[in-house]
C-alpha cells in the first residue's frame, strides 16, 4: 500500500477526489479531529464517508484495522466496503464495518467471557424473543388478554434501547409498570439461564462489556483511530452511548447524518443526538452539503415542499443542477387492486423501454400493503423482491430447519427446543411439554435435560415417553456425526432425519412445494457459505450469520427484479424508478401518529425519505376505497400530497390507462371479459378451501375459461371458472 503511494501519490488523490464538490472535499480530507456532515437526502453524505476512508488509508496512511464504519443494514456496509476497494484499487482487509448489531456481535463473540454469556451464545429474533415472552408470562400465569405480549416484547426492548435493565427501573405503584417490571425481570432471568440474547441485547451487553471491562475497552479505544458513522440521525441512546465511550479521547469521529430523515423515533432513535455530537465531541468541524446529485428538481420541488411542513427541522437547502425532468405523476385508484394493476403496468412498460427491474421499487407505509401489490405483479409475471418481508430466513420450514442445527449444535438450546419437540409431530402432546417446562422450571434446567429426567424417572405414560426418547436420541445422533460432515450435509441430515422434509412433501398443493424448495435451497445456501474463520466450526458460523442478515432490513440479490419495501427500509437507497403505493390519510400519514404532532412529523420525514429515493421518475398512487386489516375504509389523498406544488404534479387521466371495473374492457391492458360468468372484475368471492379473494383478471371461454383471484390467505390462483365454484360474497 505505501509502495503504491510512493509511486504515484498524486494519481490516488486524484481518484479519490475524483466527483467531488468543493463543500465534499473539505469534508473528505478535513483534518480537524471530529467531523459532522449535516446534509440532506443525496447530497453524498455516504459519499463522502466512503471516500473520507479511503482517503485515511491511501493518503495518510492509516492502517485499515485502526478503522470503524457504522452503517445502517448489512447490504449497505457490504456495499461501503466494496466502494472503498474500488477506490483504492484492492481488498481491504482488517477494517471494521457492519451495522452497530453486527459490531456488537462481533465483540461479544470475542469477549463471551467478559461478557458473561456462554461461548456458544444464541441470537433470538423477534419471533423467537416474542416466544420466550410468552414462556415467561405464563411461568407467571399471566392473562394474555389483559397482557399482550408483543406490547410486553415491545416495553422490554423499548427499555433495553435506552440502556436500562429491569435492576434500574424504578418501581411505582403503576400496575401495569409493575406488571413489565416482573415480565422484564424473568424474561432477563431466563435469556441468561438459557445463555440467549435478542437484538436490543446484544447493543446493550456491547456496552456494558466495556464499562465494566476497562482493559478491554482500552484496547479498542487503543485501536480505532477512526470512527464513521452514516444515518447518524437515527442511533438510539444505547448505540450513542455505546459510540462515546469507545471514542474517549483519543479517537476521532466522523458522522454523517440528515435530521430530516430521522425515522425511528418510533424505535427509540433519538435525533438530538446531532445536536449533542457538537457538545459531546469538543470542536467539531461542521460540514453542511447542499447541492443533490440524486434526482430532477421535479422531484426536489416536491420533497422540500413535504419537507418544509415541518417545525422541528435545523433547517436546510437542496438544489440540484440536474434539470426539470419529467411531472411527478399522482394516479388515483379506485381501490387497491386497481392501484397495484396500474403500478404493475406502469413497471411493464419501464421494462418494455428497455430499463432494469433492478432499478425500480415500489414502496409503501405498511407491510400489509405488499400482498395486492405481489399478486398484481405475479399476474403480470414481474418478478419482484421484498426487503424486510417474508424473507427466506424468516419462512417457517427454515427456521424448524435451523433450530434442528441449532440443537445439533447445542441440545439445550430452549427456544429451538420448543420449536421442533412436536415438529414434525411426533407424538409429543402439550400435556408432556407442559410437564417437561414444569420440571425445567422447578430444577432451574434446559428442557433437555428435563426431558431427559421425564424419560428417565418414568413420568409419562408409555407412549409418550416413547415419543420424548425418540426425540432425545435423533437429535443425540445426528450431533454425533457433526464433526467429520461438511455443513451442506449437516443440514441435508437434519433434514431428512428430523422427517421436516416429508411432512412437507406429504402436505398438498403450492404450499408444501414451496416449502420443500425451499428446504433444498438452505442445502445450497449451505454449500455456498463460506466460513469467515477457519479455526472456529463452520456450523455456529453459519447460524450466527443467518441470525444476523435476518435482523436486516435488506434481502439479496441476484436476479433482475423490482424491489418492494417499506419506507423506512428504503432509507439510503436510490432509484431511477419509485413508485410510492397507498399516498392516504390514515395509511400514510399512519392513522396512530395523528393525534400526536411529534409524530405525525416523523410521518413527514419518512414521506420526504421516500420521495428523495427516485432519481428520474416518481409515481404517486392512492386508492379511494382499500380492504386493508381485514376491513374496508375510504380515505381522502394523503396531506403529504397536498403539500408539493402543483406544478410538479401531473394527475393521471383514468383513461390513459386503467379503466375502472365497469368499463375494464376499454382497458389497454389486455384482459377478457367475464360477461357471461357472472362476476365482475374486482368482485369478492369466496372460495371452499382458499377462501375470500378478489377477482383481478379473466383468460380465455367456453368451458377452460379462467380466473385470476386474490385470495387473502393464499395469494393469487389461475382457477377454472366452471370447477371452481365460487361464490359472490
Ligand atoms: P441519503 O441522505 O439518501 O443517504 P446521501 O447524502 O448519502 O443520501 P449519496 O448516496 O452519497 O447521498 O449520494 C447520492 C447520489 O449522488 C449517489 O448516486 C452519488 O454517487 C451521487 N453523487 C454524490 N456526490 C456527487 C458528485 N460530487 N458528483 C457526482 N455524483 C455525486
Ligand atoms: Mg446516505
Amino acid at each position: 500500500m505505501t509502495l503504491k503511494l510512493l509511486e504515484c501519490p498524486s494519481m490516488d488523490v486524484t481518484t479519490i477526489l475524483s466527483n467531488l464538490n468543493p463543500a465534499q472535499e473539505e469534508a473528505v480530507t478535513s483534518d480537524k479531529k471530529h467531523l459532522l456532515v449535516l446534509a440532506g437526502a443525496g447530497s453524498g453524505k455516504t459519499r463522502v464517508l466512503v471516500h473520507r476512508i479511503a482517503w485515511k488509508i491511501q493518503v495518510e496512511n492509516f492502517s485499515p484495522y485502526s478503522i470503524l464504519a457504522v452503517t445502517f443494514t448489512n447490504k449497505a456496509a457490504r456495499e461501503m466496503r466494496e466502494r472503498i476497494d474500488e477506490l483504492l484499487g484492492m481488498p481491504l482487509r482488517g477494517m471494521w464495518v457492519g451495522t452497530f448489531h453486527g459490531l456488537a456481535h462481533r465483540l461479544l463473540k470475542a469477549h463471551w467471557h467478559d461478557a458473561k454469556l456462554p461461548e456458544n451464545f444464541q441470537i433470538l429474533d423477534s419471533d423467537d424473543q416474542l416466544r420466550l415472552v410468552k414462556r415467561v408470562m405464563r411461568g407467571m400465569d399471566l392473562d394474555e388478554q389483559r397482557w399482550p405480549p408483543k406490547q410486553a416484547q415491545w416495553w422490554i426492548n423499548g427499555q433495553k434501547d435506552e440502556g436500562l435493565r429491569s435492576a434500574h427501573i424504578q418501581e411505582g405503584g403503576d400496575p401495569f409498570l409493575t406488571t413489565m417490571l416482573r415480565i422484564y425481570r424473568g424474561y432477563e432471568e431466563t435469556c441468561e439461564s438459557l445463555g440467549v440474547i435478542d437484538f436490543a441485547e446484544l447493543l446493550l451487553r456491547a456496552l456494558e462489556l466495556w464499562k465494566e471491562n476497562p482493559e478491554v475497552l482500552e484496547h479498542y479505544q487503543g485501536r480505532f483511530q477512526h470512527i464513521l458513522v452514516d444515518e447518524f440521525q437515527d442511533t438510539n441512546a444505547v448505540q450513542y452511548a455505546w459510540l462515546r465511550i469507545l471514542a474517549g479521547t483519543r479517537s476521532a469521529v466522523t458522522a454523517v447524518g440528515d435530521d430530516d430523515q430521522s425515522i425511528y423515533g418510533w424505535r427509540g432513535a433519538k435525533v438530538e443526538n446531532i445536536l449533542s455530537y457538537e457538545r459531546d465531541f469538543p470542536q467539531t468541524h461542521t460540514v453542511k452539503l447542499e447541492q443533490n446529485y440524486r434526482s430532477t428538481s421535479n422531484i426536489l420541488t416536491a420533497a422540500n415542499g413535504v419537507i418544509s411542513k415541518n417545525a422541528e427541522r435545523l433547517g436546510k437547502n437542496l438544489w440540484t443542477d440536474s434539470g426539470e425532468g419529467e411531472s411527478i405523476a399522482l394516479y388515483a385508484a379506485f381501490n387497491e387492486h386497481d392501484e397495484a394493476r396500474y403500478i404493475a403496468d406502469r413497471l411493464q412498460s419501464w421494462v418494455n423501454d428497455g430499463n432494469r427491474r433492478d432499478d425500480s421499487a415500489i414502496l409503501y407505509r405498511s407491510n400489509a400493503q405488499s400482498r395486492v401489490l405481489e399478486a398484481a405483479l405475479l399476474q403480470a409475471e414481474i418478478p419482484y423482491r421484498i426487503y424486510g418481508g417474508q424473507r427466506f430466513y424468516e419462512r417457517l420450514e427454515i427456521k424448524n430447519a435451523l433450530a434442528y442445527l441449532r440443537l445439533m449444535l447445542n441440545c439445550h438450546d430452549d427456544v429451538a427446543f420448543e420449536r421442533v419437540v412436536n415438529v414434525p409431530p411426533r407424538g409429543i402432546g402439550d400435556r408432556t411439554l407442559e410437564l417437561i417446562r414444569e420440571l425445567a422450571r422447578g430444577n432451574n434446567t434446559t428442557l433437555w435435560s428435563a426431558a431427559s429426567l421425564v424419560v428417565s424417572e418414568k413420568h409419562l405414560t408409555a407412549r409418550a415417553t416413547n415419543a420424548v426418547t425418540a426425540f432425545l436420541e435423533l437429535i443425540n445422533d445426528m450431533s454425533g456425526q457433526l464433526e467429520e460432515l461438511p455443513l451442506a450435509e449437516q443440514a441435508e441430515n437434519a433434514i431428512q432425519f428430523s422427517g421436516l422434509i416429508e411432512m412437507h412433501r406429504r402436505e398438498k398443493g403450492e404450499r408444501g412445494q414451496a416449502r420443500v424448495e425451499n428446504l433444498e435451497e438452505l442445502i445450497s445456501a449451505c454449500r455456498a457459505f463460506e466460513a469467515e474463520d477457519r479455526d472456529i466450526p463452520i456450523l455456529p458460523q453459519f447460524l450466527d450469520q443467518v441470525a444476523l442478515d435476518a435482523g436486516d432490513r435488506q434481502a439479496d440479490e441476484d436476479q433482475d427484479a423490482v424491489q418492494l419495501m417499506t419506507l423506512h427500509s428504503a432509507k439510503g437507497l436510490e432509484f431511477p424508478l419509485v413508485l410510492i403505493a397507498g399516498m392516504e390519510e390514515n395509511l400514510f400519514p399512519h392513522k396512530m401518529s395523528l393525534d400526536e404532532p411529534g409524530r405525525l412529523e416523523e410521518e413527514r420525514r419518512l414521506a420526504y425519505v421516500g420521495i428523495t429515493r427516485a432519481m428520474q421518475k416518481l409515481y404517486l398512487t392512492f386508492a379511494e376505497s382499500r380492504s386493508i386489516y381485514g376491513s374496508e375504509s375510504f380515505n381522502s389523498v394523503s396531506r403529504f400530497v397536498r403539500d408539493i406544488p402543483k406544478e410538479v404534479i401531473e394527475e393521471v387521466r383514468i383513461h390513459n390507462t386503467i379503466a375502472r371495473p365497469t368499463s375494464y374492457a376499454a382497458s389497454s391492458i389486455q384482459s377478457d371479459q367475464g360477461d357471461n360468468t357472472g362476476f365482475q372484475l374486482g368482485q369478492q368471492v369466496n372460495h371452499k378451501v382458499y377462501g375470500e379473494g378478489v377477482i383481478l383478471n379473466f383468460e380465455g371461454n367456453g368451458p377452460r375459461a379462467r380466473v385470476h383471484v386474490s385470495f387473502e390467505q393464499v395469494g393469487t390462483k389461475i382457477l377454472i371458472l366452471a370447477s371452481a365454484n365460487l361464490a359472490a360474497v
